[in-house]
């Protein structure tokens, strides 16, 4: 059943994850298969598998494998509580430089609260708040009486993440791009956002439209009229806040993709996290990790092969009402990717 890819193969590193990770992770890899995408996986271990295989939830041999491949597909990672392990997200993305993160909310099952939504969050995913320069300063025996937080945005890093959003709009045949900040009270920290896109935005007229927004006003129209929004590029916070919003509009985290993307490396991975609650039951959604494969795929320069996947998705779900029980059916992960690869169109 297996298609034949005629470009070559392209290593990948695959990191099965915790919990449901390494179910969903089948599914998806035998869907992969019989699409024929390109990819030759060196599976590695992360989060709570890789402290039990190494010690640590990112092993050096998990990174050795990216340095080499630059290129990953990661099931979700259970946060070990306590123990003093730092977010293996955040070091990934400081490890990789992983500065975009990319989030499309497209909806995929109709009937939900909003219809026909298709757009896509880019995140700065590396500067602002979440460098976490914080501390307390004690007062009167109160050691945390007063809270400080220092944000850093740089012009470099504002023009390299807008770049990716603009590049992408027009790469992606998009028609506009919105700037999300709130440069009217947080001047310098997100003034710099803005004012960088009045320097890059010009580049691209006649490209891609662009408007700008406060980030509590589009909060507001994300949820009034989403249909107005096409790319949304922001800082951090605010995206990883936005992002989260954008999915709710598409019926949760379950079926969101999100890709993190650096200058020479990748890496791409379901939303949701290791949902223990159903973990060893066959009975998770693959479809998240499934679609960012899809994003892989694009990454790769295999547009095509993550077309026919869009299609065999589509048709699955909604042809055939194949669904897991997340989503009000009943399919297992098995049987899900099953009717997926049933469905997938000839090459
Ligand atoms: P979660 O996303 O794992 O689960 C929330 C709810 O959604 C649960 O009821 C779960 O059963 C359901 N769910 C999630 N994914 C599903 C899927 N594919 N199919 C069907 N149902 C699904 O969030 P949580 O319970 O807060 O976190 C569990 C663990 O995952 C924690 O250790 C957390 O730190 C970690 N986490 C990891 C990532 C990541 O690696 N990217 C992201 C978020 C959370």
């Amino acid at each position: 059943m297996g298609g034949q890819d005629t470009q070559g193969a392209i290593p990948a590193t695959l990191i099965p994850g915790d919990g449901i990770g390494p179910e969903i992770t089948r599914a998806v890899v035998a869907i992969l298969e019989a699409l024929g995408a390109p990819f030759t996986w060196d599976v590695q271990q992360g989060g709570l598998a890789g402290i039990e295989a190494h010690g640590d939830p990112l092993p050096g041999v998990t990174l050795d494998s990216i340095r080499r491949t630059r290129l990953a597909l990661k099931g979700p990672l259970t946060t070990p509580v306590g123990g003093g392990f730092r977010s293996v997200n955040v070091r990934l993305r400081e490890e990789f430089g992983l500065y975009a993160n990319l989030r499309p909310a497209k909806s995929m099952v109709p009937g939900g609260r909003y219809e026909d939504i298709d757009l896509v969050i880019v995140r700065e995913n590396i500067e602002g708040l979440y460098v976490a320069f914080e501390h307390y300063i004690p007062i009167e025996g109160d050691p945390h009486a007063v809270a400080i937080s220092s944000g850093v945005n740089t012009r470099a890093g504002s023009r390299r993440i807008l770049e990716y959003a603009f590049d992408y709009a027009v790469k992606h045949g998009r028609k506009k791009v919105t700037v999300v900040h709130k440069a009217n009270v947080l001047k310098a920290l997100t003034g710099i956002f803005l004012e960088t896109a009045k320097e890059v935005a010009p580049r691209y007229a006649g490209r891609v439209e662009w408007d700008d927004r406060i980030v509590d006003a589009c909060a507001m129209q994300l949820v009034l009229d989403p249909w107005r929004f096409d790319v949304i590029v922001t800082t951090n916070l605010f995206g990883d806040i936005l992002s989260d919003q954008a999915a709710g509009l598409i019926g949760g985290l379950g079926m969101a993709p999100g890709a993190n993307i650096g200058a020479d490396a990748a890496i791409f991975e379901a939303v949701h996290g290791s949902a223990p609650d159903i973990a060893g039951k066959g009975i998770a959604n693959p479809l998240a990790m499934l679609l960012a494969a899809g994003l892989m795929l694009e990454h790769v320069g295999r547009q095509p092969l993550a077309a026919r996947l869009r299609v065999a998705v589509d048709r699955a779900l909604n042809g055939d009402g194949i669904r897991t029980r997340d989503l009000g059916g009943s399919a297992s992960t098995m049987d899900f990717a099953e009717a997926v690869i049933r469905r997938l169109p000839e090459a």
